[in-house]
């Protein structure tokens, strides 16, 4: 009887794994949960003979249960995945405390409080694709530095030896993904004509930050107001930056651009921000960033426009009640409520009450969980 066990768990797991592979292909994520019921079982007496029996007991205790994605959802954590993402807005970082820039101090303080207040850093590209990978019980936060300035990445010489400056932002980053090795850190840096300054490390810049997991976004050449722009010359304000990129990393696709002066196009130039081609390289925009005042909408949330999301000023000086701290307060307190990973990917969940927010364009494929 065992033995015949072992024979049927073994086409099952056979079956399991030629799933998997085929469904490996269109789907992003790991943990995907199949549903397939392997083959009818063939009678295989004859086989009988040949089957081991040193894997016997080990065999028996990992049946193939299938674990259904929703069931092992944690109710208690109160999962809300339509709740409020803050995608922050940072520019410098140096010695001067003002509203576009943070002193080393603060910004250490700002990774502190979200480490301990359970946020978890995710991508831009990722939100706007719906992908988050966000534990179960964390809020993902989204980081992003405008103007490239030198002392978002800054190189030093000490001893010879060319390092990271542990005062930039991004030596200050490393610094963290040292010191809590469960935190991850990402950030997307939006750049114009002349990115991090430093002209001689500009490449060995950008492939840094892609090999090491942060994101490349688009500010446009010049950083002038798209608004006042005509449809060529924002195509080449987007396009120039774009091929500064492709000449360092070919294969690379920029996707996010954040508005200099927070200035939208006007209506008819939408398209030509969207999606373009400017000296033999095509661009394609999926996210693009406002400048401010408030945290933006789960990208799972009907109110949500990807050409046009919110986001908040990182900083604690002249915001009326709109900074950084003001809006973790209020999640807090709940005043306003944020997202909640139900850490499963594939799986939306939600409260009954935001029933009817749910945007089932952007939910696609994945399962959805409502829960009163
Ligand atoms: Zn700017």
């Amino acid at each position: 009887m065992k033995k015949k066990f072992i024979i049927i768990f073994m086409i099952i797991m056979f079956a399991l794994t030629a799933c998997s592979i085929k469904d490996g292909v269109t789907s992003n994520s790991g943990n995907e949960q199949n549903e397939q019921t392997p083959e009818e079982p063939i009678k295989e007496e004859d086989e009988e003979t040949e089957e081991s029996e040193e894997t016997e007991e080990s065999e028996e205790t990992e049946e193939s249960e299938e674990i259904d994605p929703v069931a092992a959802i944690d109710l208690s954590i109160e999962p809300n995945e339509l709740g409020e993402i803050m995608i922050l807005m940072y520019h410098g970082i140096g010695p001067e405390e003002s509203v576009w820039q943070r002193t080393p101090e603060n910004f250490r303080k700002d990774l502190e409080y979200m480490y301990q207040n359970k946020y978890q850093m995710i991508s831009l590209n990722d939100y706007a694709k719906g992908e988050i990978k966000t534990k179960a019980g964390y809020t993902p936060i989204i980081l992003t530095f405008d103007d490239g300035r030198q002392n978002n990445f800054n190189y030093i010489e000490q001893d010879g030896e060319l390092i990271i400056d542990p005062d930039c932002a991004v030596g200050i980053l490393e610094e963290f993904k040292e010191k809590y090795d469960d935190f991850d850190v990402t950030v997307s840096f939006f750049l114009n004509a002349n990115p991090f300054g430093q002209k001689e490390y500009t490449e060995q810049k950008i492939k840094w930050l892609v090999e090491n997991g942060y994101d490349i976004g688009n500010h446009t050449y010049n950083h002038y107001e798209l608004e006042l722009l005509s449809s060529d010359e924002i195509q080449a304000e987007i396009g120039s930056v774009n091929n500064i990129i492709k000449a360092i990393i070919p294969d690379y696709e920029v996707e996010t651009l954040a508005l200099p002066h927070g200035s939208n196009p006007k209506k008819e130039n939408l398209e030509i921000m969207l999606s373009g081609e400017y000296e033999g390289n095509k661009y394609k925009t999926i996210a693009t960033l406002d400048v401010g005042w408030r945290p933006a909408y789960s990208p799972f949330d009907t109110l949500i426009d990807f050409n046009s999301l919110y986001r908040v000023t990182a900083s604690e000086i002249n915001v009326d009640n709109c900074g950084i701290y003001d809006y973790f307060k209020s999640f807090e307190n709940g005043t306003r409520e944020r997202f909640i990973s139900d850490g499963n990917p594939e799986v939306v969940t939600i409260p009954k009450k935001h029933e009817e927010y749910l945007n089932m364009d952007m939910v696609g494929d994945r399962i959805v969980n409502i829960y009163e």
